[in-house]
């Protein structure tokens, strides 16, 4: 088999690879579009597909990173089919034809002549090669299932992170080779752990986010649950209201749930909740298959129960943040003219609000900023606009929908593959899991895909 890393760098950006099952099968996995970069850039390296286009597409989540240039996969061949679960399948339109809208608002503002990179037809178009793949069934790239005899196939098992993330496992001929995708072996609000093989891999290609940060026992997901609760109280005790900035898809759906139960449970009193439009579509779909998909609390209807309001690009201009109110928006690092950060500068000036970070934040970023300015100081969230200084109350607080390092390094040593592939992870994220595996299970062989290189696997 020949694996080759179709992303730009060794880090979490464009996911992309091509798996080349010896003339029986090319197949690419993930076809994602980098968070940071602009215009082409942020697209995968098609250079090492070449003319023969892939066989399939094969996508594990509908996170930007992960899905964002499938249209341009399709466009480069035509019916190619593209498996899916269906909750990505269904998460997949909002995000992407959201994606033409943002690009054509770049286009405007910056000038990048290159966007939109694809159009809302074709969007359209992508959506008519899609195939929904059930969890468990064995499919083949002819189809949903695999005939008899098919040296290659694949299966779907449940990935935990967010709904519809599946890790795919391919059988072709006596080998097994298991692509996490973005994985959580916790338990979080909506999202059950993953349920991965616990044996028979012989290829791991595994996610190594967090490789890079230890997770001790006391600031597990419901201690950190515990203080962001109370940091809410605390806000609303002194008449403010709180900021959370968090990514429209999987985080605003696990904390609009978490705060119902805390409510429920009496932990929090009930208070209004308001979200953007982007997330309400994606919060529909959640709702849509919450008994039907691998997600818990099904009978909790996001939109029912937690009636959040939902807030617009318009409307937010002139909001100003009402006491024992809650503002769960995106994006989640606060990125210049989304939601967050225009309602930001309005809680900085004053010091009863409190802006409550609940995921990772690239330290350059306006919210990564915003964590490294203390109080007192001068911040700037966006280049249009001076410095202000921060006044209201800043903190972060570990939610994160990716496995911890631990957990990661476990099942790796649970399967105890022949060969460890690591992916979707910065530079010193990596090296601590090669130096791990160096040391404990030297047996396995650890390799980091150099951008480009077509590895003989
Ligand atoms: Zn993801």
């Amino acid at each position: 088999m020949k694996f080759t890393n179709l992303t730009r760098a060794n880090e979490i950006g464009a996911n992309s690879y091509l798996l080349e099952f010896d003339g029986e099968g090319r197949i690419i996995l993930d076809a994602g579009l980098h968070p940071r970069r602009e215009g082409e850039d942020a697209t995968p390296n098609f250079g090492p597909i070449g003319n023969h286009a892939a066989d399939a597409v094969v996508v594990s989540h509908a996170h930007h990173d992960h899905i964002g240039s499938l249209p341009l996969f399709v466009r480069r061949k035509q019916k190619m089919p593209v498996y899916l679960s269906e909750a990505t399948y269904l998460l997949a339109e909002p995000l992407l034809h959201n994606s033409v809208e943002v690009m054509l608002k770049q286009r405007a503002s910056l000038g990048i002549t290159s966007y939109p990179l694809f159009t809302h037809k074709e969007v359209d178009r992508a959506a008519k090669s899609y195939r929904i793949c059930r969890a468990g069934h064995e499919c083949s790239i002819h189809g949903e299932s695999a005939p008899k005899g098919e040296p290659l196939s694949f299966r779907l098992y449940p990935g935990g992170h967010i709904l519809g993330a599946v890790g795919v496992r391919f059988r072709h001929r006596d080998r097994q080779i298991l692509y996490t995708g973005d994985v959580s072996f916790q338990e979080q609000t909506l999202m059950p752990p993953a349920d991965f093989p616990l044996d028979g891999i012989d290829t791991l290609i595994i996610e190594a986010t967090r490789g890079g940060k230890e997770t001790p026992e006391n600031q597990r997901r419901p201690m950190e649950i515990e203080r962001l609760i109370s940091s809410i109280q605390a806000t609303f005790r002194r008449g403010g209201a709180v900021l959370i900035p968090v990514f429209a898809l999987g985080k605003t759906q696990e904390l609009l749930a978490t705060l119902y139960l805390e409510q429920k449970a009496g932990r929090l009193p009930r208070c209004p909740i308001t979200i953007g439009g982007l997330s309400r579509s994606f919060t529909q779909i959640y709702d849509r298959l919450a008994s039907r998909s691998f997600r818990r609390h099904p009978g909790l209807s996001l939109l029912g129960d937690v009636a959040p309001t939902v807030l617009d690009g318009r409307t937010v201009r002139q909001l100003s943040p009402k006491p024992g109110e809650i503002y769960l928006v995106s994006s989640g690092m606060m990125t210049e003219r989304t939601l967050s950060n225009i309602l930001a500068q309005r809680f900085l000036p004053e010091e009863r609000h409190s802006i409550l970070v609940v995921g990772y934040c690239d330290p350059n970023s306006p919210a990564g900023q915003l964590l490294q300015t203390s109080r007192g100081n001068l911040v700037a969230l966006d280049s249009e606009s001076p410095p202000r200084p921060l006044l209201c109350e800043v903190d972060q607080f570990d939610l994160t929908s990716h496995a911890i390092r631990e957990d990661l390094l476990a099942y790796i040593f649970r399967l105890n593959p022949r060969l460890c592939v690591l992916v979707h992870g910065d530079p010193p994220a990596l090296a601590w899991f090669q130096e791990r595996l160096r040391e404990e299970r030297p047996g396995i062989e650890v390799v980091v895909p150099p951008p480009g290189e077509a590895l003989e696997l």
